[in-house]
């Protein structure tokens, strides 16, 4: 199937119909997106690109932008080629005073801390919005605020009502020390965790006591996080110990109602972002040095940008004819009028949000990618992008590696599925369109399930929803309606 118009109609209905409230049976059921896509990345390859990621990461200024990098090394020359969607000439002078800082010999110099604080200063210069926005976030808790139309996903306790909870039942320091092991056991010990033990030290092995004075410390900083770099370095060194390390994951969802606190759905995701500042820059100057070693003596640096892609796309579809030909595409046998009147009340709620016009882009790593192959000849390489992956995106990436056999990295994929234009290329394109009109008619499937439990919870259960276009007529009416559409009448 051709990446078309419809394809697109088809990544709105995806977009919408995971995020859109529905109402079975007087409750309201959110169905979620299908990540059916996140579990595909290579996770041990992720830190291989994480300077580029970072980069990305640091490119981008306000919440929402997304940014893409690439870094080219060869001898006496590194070359940043960098993919945004909406660059302006701050983010030129942003991206120039980065290569100026980091991939200056005497940034090497540096120890850590001081290279980090430097590095956070031009943060907290040209990135203001962006940390304070991840700064209430962390504060609410709650980084994953989505508005589509009405429906408002709500944050979460507040940060000092979780230390407040967990000064009220204190995380016993047996329950620390047995976390401890069964980690060290796992073999599971990350850098966050790490760094948490060694600050528990200081309270005698209290973990408990430990995360209490860390989610503090991130609370007295992280109001003046986006204004000194000082407060950034250390709500940033707290939260990503606390974000990270799966001591502190357990004995938070032990002690705090995560139902109510959203404590590892939220709280611990925005912490692990806004930690990646202090983690980023002590990559950062790592890996610079390595880039620079590998280049040779004082070799050249370049920044290339590449230029955006967007076009403004009228939709002829409507939700309803959508969920209808998605639906009828995938099932050979003709749909009955009860199925026709089910798809109709699932693409209702999706009428309102419905956009007929709209300007789409390349996204960004696609964009990169495809500068890389056209302009670079470049036939593979790693993909630092600042955020993961759309669906749409991760599988045209596949569709490279498949169809041209080139070897592209993407660092992650959130499997969710946004609004994008084709990459032009043809094999790649019908790769990811075939991708999203299975994902849709499964997603319209699980939603037809859903209904149909709910109108008959009563009757047996009625087992797949993939049973369900090929069941017995109830009425003659459906019965007719076969047959109409078989053209036997
Ligand atoms: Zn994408």
């Amino acid at each position: 199937m051709p990446f078309n118009e419809k394809t697109m109609a088809q990544l709105q209905a995806l977009y919408l119909l995971g995020a859109t409230d529905m109402d079975y049976n007087k409750e309201r059921t959110k169905m979620k997106m299908y990540h059916s896509l996140s579990n595909d990345v290579d996770r041990k390859r992720i830190k291989d690109i994480s300077l580029s990621c970072f980069l990305a990461f640091s490119m981008v200024r306000t919440p929402g932008d997304v940014a893409a990098c690439h870094i080219n090394v060869k001898p006496q020359h590194i070359t940043i080629y960098i993919a945004k969607n909406k660059k302006d000439e701050k983010d030129v002078i942003l991206a120039n005073t980065i290569k100026e800082f980091v991939f200056a010999p005497n940034a090497r110099a540096l120890g850590f801390s001081a290279f980090g604080k430097k590095y956070l200063e031009i943060m907290v210069k040209f990135c203001p919005g962006k940390i304070h926005t991840l700064a209430t976030a962390v504060k609410s808790g709650g980084l994953h605020y989505k508005t589509i139309g009405k429906t408002t996903s709500k944050p979460v306790k507040d940060l000092a009502a979780i230390i407040k909870r967990l000064e009220e039942i204190p995380i016993s320091p047996n329950a620390g020390t047995a976390a401890v092991a069964k980690e060290k056991e796992a073999n599971e010990q990350r850098k966050g965790g790490q760094n948490l033990l060694q600050f528990a030290g200081k309270y005698k092995g209290d973990i408990g006591k430990a995360i209490v004075s860390a989610l503090k410390m991130i609370l007295v900083n992280i109001e003046n996080a986006h204004k000194d770099p000082k407060c950034l370095y250390y709500a940033s060194y707290a939260a990503h110990m606390i974000g990270t390390a799966k001591i502190s994951n357990d004995l938070l969802e032990a002690v705090l109602d995560n139902k109510k606190t959203g404590v590892t759905d939220r709280l611990l995701p925005a912490l692990v972002k806004f930690g990646r500042y202090f983690r980023g820059s002590e990559r950062l100057h790592r890996q610079t040095g390595s880039c620079l070693q590998a280049a040779g003596q004082n070799p050249r640096v370049d920044i290339k940008w590449v230029e955006s892609q967007q076009s403004s796309v009228t939709m002829r579809h409507s939700a309803e004819d959508i969920i209808v030909e998605t639906f009828r595409d995938n099932n050979p046998v003709p749909l009955s009028n009860r199925i026709l009147a089910d798809l109709k009340s699932i693409a209702k709620p999706l009428e309102e949000n419905w956009r007929h016009k709209m300007n789409l882009i390349v996204h960004c790593e696609i964009l990169l990618i495809k500068h890389l192959k056209e302009t670079a000849k470049l036939k593979g390489g790693e993909i630092g992008i600042s955020k993961g992956s759309c669906g749409a995106c991760y599988n045209m990436v596949n569709g490279y590696n498949l169809y041209d056999n080139d070897e592209w990295i993407v660092h992650s994929n959130h499997g969710n599925h946004y609004l994008v234009l084709p990459s032009g290329h043809k094999e790649v394109d019908e790769r990811a369109a075939n991708h999203i009109a299975e994902e849709l008619h499964a997603l319209i499937s699980a939603h037809l399930k859903l209904q149909r439990n709910a109108e008959s919870a009563d009757l047996p259960s009625d087992g797949d929803a993939s049973d369900y276009q090929e069941e017995s007529f109830r009425t003659g009416e459906d019965f007719y309606a076969a047959v109409q559409a078989m053209g036997l009448d």
